[in-house]
């Protein structure tokens, strides 16, 4: 049974000191990219997908498309998971349609933009925690709000924006004010919802735009994560928003007719560093969509004549899969499919 809880890849992740990407899907090249990644580099993978994703693809499609990946891959342990779920309602129409883990994000309210208060997102959390763990299925919970880190204009370089989640790059990102996770919040929320994994806010935000100038393990405030760690060290932390937003991918898109505004991601270095430090789930999307959206573009300036879908979706594939394989190999999951088989996991 290839499609299997989120705990139990990433309490082999903390067993074995490695982190696992977790990646966006909306349709199925996203999902023949990241496993043809994980078969080349026999890594255990999560697939994600947004509600923004379930709906544009549709739940009858995503299902079957994940089922076909189990079938295809027997041997790469899949965990099919919600991203940012915004009500209990959306983490159990999830299960239904065989998701193996949900994220109930209560620190934010319904419309997924207002920061929602501690209370209703430990009661919110605990009643899909309840629920889920009946069913076999994991739960991410966040605390902390992602978003802008620099609120003085001398700390350059700051935290661009933030956009709300379940986010679209079309739209312009919102100003917001970041709410950092507060360390006693984290212990306290852990202890009453019983989350398997928790999502910290520590500087990075989603989308394309995420810092002005290459920031730092200052900026990123990793000595955060070090600090929850510390007091959760049975709980796997999740970073969200953690794209290192290449600048080759950048350099192709705008010499190919794209206009990408110069920015930074979380440099790979970073997020090692958190993978020390009880960082297991690391979400990366933003690098993908620049992957495939390059390579599309490259061959329509070079090749305007052609016009097979196949021509730019097989290169957009491929793109996305170079970078799969480096985040693999990168966060330390390469090489632990097959120890999972062989200690009977799944
Ligand atoms: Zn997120």
């Amino acid at each position: 049974m290839p499609l299997v809880p989120m705990r139990l890849v990433l309490d082999h992740a903390a067993a074995n000191n490695y982190g696992v990407a977790a990646l966006n899907v909306n349709n199925m090249e996203q999902i023949q990219a990241i496993m043809e990644a994980a078969r080349e580099t026999d890594s255990p993978v999560i697939i994600q997908a947004s509600r923004g994703a379930r709906s544009y693809a549709q739940e009858n499609y995503l299902r079957h498309l994940m089922i076909a990946a189990s079938e295809l891959y027997p041997e790469i342990p899949v965990v099919m998971h919600q991203d940012h779920g915004n009500c209990p309602s959306t983490c159990y129409s999830a299960i239904r349609n065989g998701f193996t883990s949900v994220m109930m994000d209560g620190s934010l309210l319904e419309d997924a933009k207002s920061p929602a208060p501690y209370d209703y997102n430990v009661k919110v959390t605990r009643e899909v925690v309840q629920v889920a763990h009946a069913l076999n299925v994991s739960v991410e919970g966040e605390v902390g709000c992602l978003g802008t880190v620099g609120q003085h204009k001398e700390e350059a370089p700051k935290a661009a924006s933030t956009v709300p989640h379940d986010l679209d790059l079309e739209q312009e990102p919102e100003p917001e004010m970041a709410h950092l996770t507060d360390p006693d919040e984290a212990e306290s929320f852990v202890k009453e919802t019983q989350v398997d994994a928790l999502a910290v806010a520590i500087g990075t935000s989603h989308g394309a735009y995420k810092f002005t100038a290459q920031p730092t393990g200052e900026v990123l405030k990793m000595a955060l994560i070090e600090e929850i760690h510390r007091r959760l060290p049975n709980t796997h932390l999740v970073m969200h928003g953690s794209s290192s937003v290449p600048q080759d991918l950048q350099d192709i898109i705008n010499k190919n007719g794209g206009k990408i505004k110069q920015t930074w991601g979380v440099p790979v270095e970073e997020i090692q560093r958190g993978i020390k430090h009880g960082v297991r789930k690391i979400n990366v999307d933003t690098d993908n969509r620049l992957a495939m959206t390059a390579a599309i573009r490259e061959v329509f300036m070079k090749s305007p004549d052609k016009f097979d879908p196949r021509d730019y979706l097989k290169p957009a594939r491929e793109a996305m899969k170079k970078i799969c394989l480096a985040r693999m190999v990168q966060f330390g999951q390469a090489g632990n499919a097959s120890k999972m088989r062989a200690a009977k996991l799944f």
